[in-house]
């Protein structure tokens, strides 16, 4: 297993302990409440939570909710909900950034009093125009030319403390002022270019309401949360890395709790995109059903599909965490399933294209019962009833009027294995002459093969699934490709947009199919092999009555070990 590579983390903790900087281990994991969960979060979360459990420490869940317009309360119980199910517990920590809008401003006071802080005048696009930007030379080497400061960077303490009263009480217009950090124009790493610590939108916020027109900005709100929470090490994905040094002055200057940032790999998953921002775009311009689509990488869409926490959990703990950014192939996501799905599901039948299969020389009406295995790779799982009838459906594709080479299923004079059934010998077939589609297959079974077992060991090399046409109930099955064609959606080309790499073809719906009788009784989240065609799980929804059923993954592993 590859849970020893985020050992680095625990490297760095025991160096803190060792040293003294911590006496406890305390991390947080902080969604923003603008989306659901996605797998890779979970990543975060197994980090976060691993960690405080290892050095026998605690784990905040922390909303960092400062965004008035994408954040509301329909999100936090989402992840709530989530986090749960994948089996983490924050117990009784759940904070709210928007919690500390008072404290921060007094700590933005206290900046403004060092000379650290100051109100600034510029719109948004002139802060950017003063801070220049990362230029390549004509041997490709990136260079930041020094950016330029403000006019009003040398405001009196006194003057900024007036503005930035005034900011909060309302007295200029949005985007008129900011408060920035006065850290460094010039400094190679444009993040510490005196970053904007708040800027003025009048937004109703889920939780604080019209309280504030002030909001304060991530890289200012984040290390000064954590600090309040006492947080020894904030694990965050890379894309962090390069705000690590503003995350330490605020924290410095601040004069509050040192908490410690640490990065660690971004998880990417081949076919599909991983941030909310680009998740919400699918959901709102209706590309996807929701948040909880089956197709969706977020864990309602994941467990709608009929993925299990445990497999979820397994992958992460075979990936492990390391400090590089790395795609993984949805293929290794799949066999962790698999191998899950394999040891836990009950074996079904089910015909998703049926076709039907005449027992000649069984009498109409007559019924017997025969007995199926239920999962043999659970004893416990026990056994159940099928039945057997003269009328039978099977799958389409079980049977071809001219068979390929190496087609071992039925065809006229050939020999297959009913699971569980008897073996029978196909006579014959009935065609419509007007479409030419073939409407039944007859054939004779064998009284002496009752189990499968022919007494004379004869020969029989196919085996198909059936079942009883007066027994079986009809089920709707949707069937799911990748969300994306492309391998990285993310890679488009100038000009384009992640959303052309959708494959379009990535919903099957299958009316007309027909399963077991247990399949009518099934619950929702209820999980199954449908034998020979993969694992389905029960969804939510029914469709004109009728139970539908999620293809979770299919049987064959695709996984190259
Ligand atoms: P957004 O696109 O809105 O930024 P996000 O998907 O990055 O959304 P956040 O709410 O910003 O989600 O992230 C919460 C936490 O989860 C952060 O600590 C972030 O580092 C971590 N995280 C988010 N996406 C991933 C990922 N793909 N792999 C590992 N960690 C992640
Ligand atoms: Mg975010
Ligand atoms: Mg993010």
């Amino acid at each position: 297993s590859g849970s020893g590579s985020s050992d680095f983390i625990s490297e760095f903790i025991k160096e803190d302990l060792q040293s003294g900087k911590y006496t406890y281990v305390h991390t947080r994991f902080p969604p923003e409440p603008n989306g659901w969960l996605h797998i890779g979060h979970c990543k975060a979360i197994t980090v976060d939570f691993s960690m405080a459990q290892k050095f026998g420490g605690k784990c905040n869940l922390r909303f960092d909710d400062t965004n008035p317009e994408k954040e509301n309360y329909s999100y936090v119980e989402a992840i709530k909900r989530d986090i749960k199910w994948l089996g983490f517990d924050w117990e009784d920590r759940e904070y709210f950034a928007s919690d500390y809008y008072e404290y921060l401003y007094d700590i933005a006071v206290k900046l403004i009093k060092k000379g650290k802080a100051y109100v600034d005048d510029l719109s948004e696009e002139e802060i950017r125009e003063y801070r220049g930007t990362a230029v390549a030379d004509k041997n490709n080497i990136t260079h930041t030319p020094p950016g330029r400061n403000s006019p009003y960077r040398d405001r009196t303490a006194e003057e900024n403390l007036d503005l930035f009263a005034r900011m909060r009480a309302g007295e200029f217009a949005d985007g008129t002022k900011t408060l920035r950090a006065k850290i460094d124009m010039t400094h190679p790493n444009l993040v510490m270019r005196d970053p904007v610590m708040y800027r003025i939108r009048r937004a109703t916020h889920y939780r604080t309401g019209d309280s504030w027109c002030i909001y304060p900005m991530y890289d200012y709100q984040h290390p000064l949360s954590d600090a309040k929470e006492g947080i020894t090490h904030s694990l965050c994905s890379l894309e962090f890395e390069i705000h690590r040094p503003l995350y330490e002055w605020f924290i410095n200057e601040a004069e509050v709790f040192p908490s410690r940032q640490i990065e660690f790999a971004r998880l990417n998953i081949t076919h599909t995109v991983l941030s909310k921002r680009w998740l919400f775009r699918l959901v709102s311009e209706n590309l996807v059903n929701g948040w909880d689509d089956p197709r969706m990488p977020t864990l309602a869409g994941l467990r709608r599909r009929g993925y299990t926490a445990e497999a979820i959990r397994d992958f992460m703990s075979r990936i492990g965490v390391a400090k590089t950014d790395s795609m993984v192939d949805i293929a290794f996501l799949e066999y962790c399933l698999r191998e899950d799905l394999n040891k836990r599901s009950s074996r079904i039948m089910a015909v998703l294209k049926p076709l039907k299969l005449i027992i000649e020389n069984w009498e109409a009406g007559e019924t017997e019962e025969l007995e199926a295995i239920n999962n043999p790779e659970d004893e416990s799982a026990g056994k159940r009833k099928i039945y057997f009838s003269r009328e039978l459906w099977i799958e389409r594709d079980d049977f071809q009027e001219i068979p390929p080479p190496k087609y071992f299923r039925l065809y006229p004079g050939n020999s297959v294995r009913l699971r569980y059934g008897y073996i029978v010998t196909c006579t014959g077939f009935d065609k419509d002459p007007a479409t030419g589609e073939i409407t039944a297959v007859r054939c004779t079974y064998d009284p002496e093969t009752k189990g499968g077992n022919a007494p004379d060991n004869r020969k029989v090399k196919g085996t198909i699934h059936w079942l009883s046409a007066a027994h079986a109930v009809p089920i709707e099955v949707r069937v799911y490709d990748y969300l994306f064609s492309a391998e990285r959606p993310m890679e488009v080309a100038p000009g384009g947009s992640f959303l052309d790499n959708l494959n379009p073809d990535s919903l099957e719906v299958i009316t007309g199919a027909y399963g077991e009788p247990g399949l009518a009784a099934a619950a929702e989240g209820d999980r199954f092999q449908f034998e020979r065609l993969g694992y389905f799980a029960r969804d939510p929804e029914t469709s004109g009555g009728i139970p539908v059923f999620n293809k979770t993954v299919g049987l064959r592993d695709t996984w190259a070990k």
